[in-house]
């Protein structure tokens, strides 16, 4: 007698639910497993430096289906349960607690943990790294205490997490090496943007400089900066960067390289094991290259994807990178991927936090960012697939639409 086909996907964040969703909307009928190490059932990380943080969302806000949706769905959501190990070669994964399961097919959406720093002080007291629930909830309850923070690193979590402590009223100190905020995705010019508006929200910038030590008697009380300063402050939050998930699929022997190495149909090197997310480091089919995408709207387009290739289909992985962030009163979307680039061309005064900054190499769109502007993100997006070649003061004037430049939708995926 046949048994039923197996799929397990290991992690039950945003990619992992997503691709059960998908599984069982295209018809997968066999038996269907998401497991997940922490205690909660998928959510979206995003709100955690934001709306969450901040008190102003509660956690029904985060959820990504019902609760009883996957009961519904007939998925078997294991919380709480980490898997240990996986053998490609027999198909078995082995959860921590001893338990053997065979799959016919795996998903690997394992996500990424934040980088630790490890310098002097670094496990005192009262130092916060923001990844889960758990963790938001735990600064949360900080911050409602009031004082002085510190937050190390001035990238996307960094950014946030001073502008909520800020709303909440906290006094606050951002260290980062970099000139100006956001330095390395946006580069300097578009950077100091970010840079004038937590000056302007009173956050106090130690910009160019890194982080030597922590001290304090327990917990932090100072930070040392490596340019010989010493700040005072009752907690810390450090945002210094995640790195990938993968040890599972290292130790199995499968090609890893900055995350699990995939193909455009999100396959791993072993046969049946497929991965998404932001632990993927995918072919890229429109950049000719790996990329390894660390943001909300990939694991939420790539769990279908490979859901659909576990199903033998074989649509490809190809839209372009976009991420989002809201710090204060200023929202903005990111399209593209802009490595380097010889110039930025804004529509609109950037001074205004109402502007459209565009990244070019000779006349091509590599990426656009459009800030406190909206429903342009697909136009600029076409710009970027399209390849079309631009004039930069078509593109800086705003009499212009983007949707002329860009050209008519066709339908599909930007
Ligand atoms: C605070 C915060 C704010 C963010 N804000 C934004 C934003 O504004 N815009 C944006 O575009 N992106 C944002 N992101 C990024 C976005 O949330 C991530 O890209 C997204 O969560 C990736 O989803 P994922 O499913 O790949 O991985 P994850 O969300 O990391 O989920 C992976 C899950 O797998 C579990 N797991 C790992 N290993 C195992 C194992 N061996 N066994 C069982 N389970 C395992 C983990 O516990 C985790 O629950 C933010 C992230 C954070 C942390």
């Amino acid at each position: 007698m046949a048994t039923e086909p197996t799929f397990v996907i290991v992690g039950a964040g945003l990619a992992g639910a997503k691709a059960a969703e998908t599984l069982r909307a295209e018809g997968f009928d066999g038996r269907l497993l998401l497991i997940g190490a922490e205690a909660q059932r998928p959510y979206e990380r995003p709100p955690l430096s934001k709306e969450y943080l901040r008190g102003e969302a509660g956690r029904e806000k985060v959820y990504v289906h019902d609760e009883g949706f996957y009961a519904q769905h007939d998925v078997e959501l294991r919380l709480g349960e980490s898997v240990g190990s996986l053998d490609a070669a027999s198909r078995e994964i082995e959860l921590d607690g001893g338990e053997r399961i065979r799959y016919d097919r795996l998903l690997l959406a394992t996500g990424a943990e934040p980088r630790r720093l490890s310098i002097p002080g670094g496990d005192l007291g009262e130092i916060f790294y923001l990844r889960d629930l758990e963790d938001s909830d735990a600064l949360r309850e900080r911050l409602d205490r009031g004082g002085a923070i510190v937050v190390v690193g001035a990238g996307w979590i960094g950014a946030e997490v001073a502008a909520s402590a800020r709303q909440r009223g906290l006094d606050v100190t951002l260290i980062e090496p970099a000139s100006v905020p956001l330095e390395r995705v946006l580069g300097a010019e578009v950077g100091a943007v970010y840079r004038d508006l937590h000056s302007d929200h009173g956050v106090h910038l130690l910009m160019d400089t890194g982080v030597a030590a922590f001290e304090g008697d327990g917990a932090v009380q100072r930070v040392r900066t490596s340019d010989g300063r010493t700040i005072e402050c009752d907690l810390v939050v450090v945002g210094v960067g995640v790195q990938p998930r993968s040890r599972l699929a290292a130790e199995a022997g499968l090609a890893v390289e900055d995350g699990v190495l995939v193909d455009e149909h999100l396959r791993t090197s072993a046969p049946g094991v497929f991965a998404a997310g932001d632990v993927a480091n995918a072919h890229h089919p429109f950049y000719g290259e790996r990329i390894r995408v660390e943001h909300w709207a990939n694991a939420l387009h790539q769990g279908p994807v490979a859901a659909r290739a576990m199903m033998g289909r074989d649509d490809a992985y190809d839209r372009v990178p976009y991420f989002f962030s809201d710090q204060y009163d200023v929202g903005m979307e990111y399209a593209g991927l802009a490595r380097t680039w010889d110039r930025v061309v804004f529509r609109g005064d950037p001074a205004t936090r109402e502007f459209v900054a565009f990244w070019l190499a000779g006349d091509r769109v590599l990426a656009g960012m459009n800030v406190n502007v909206w429903d342009v993100s697909e136009h600029i997006q076409r710009l970027i697939r399209r390849r079309v070649a631009v004039d930069d003061r078509r593109l800086a004037d705003p009499d212009v639409a983007l949707e002329d430049l860009a050209g008519a939708e066709e339908g599909g995926a930007p």
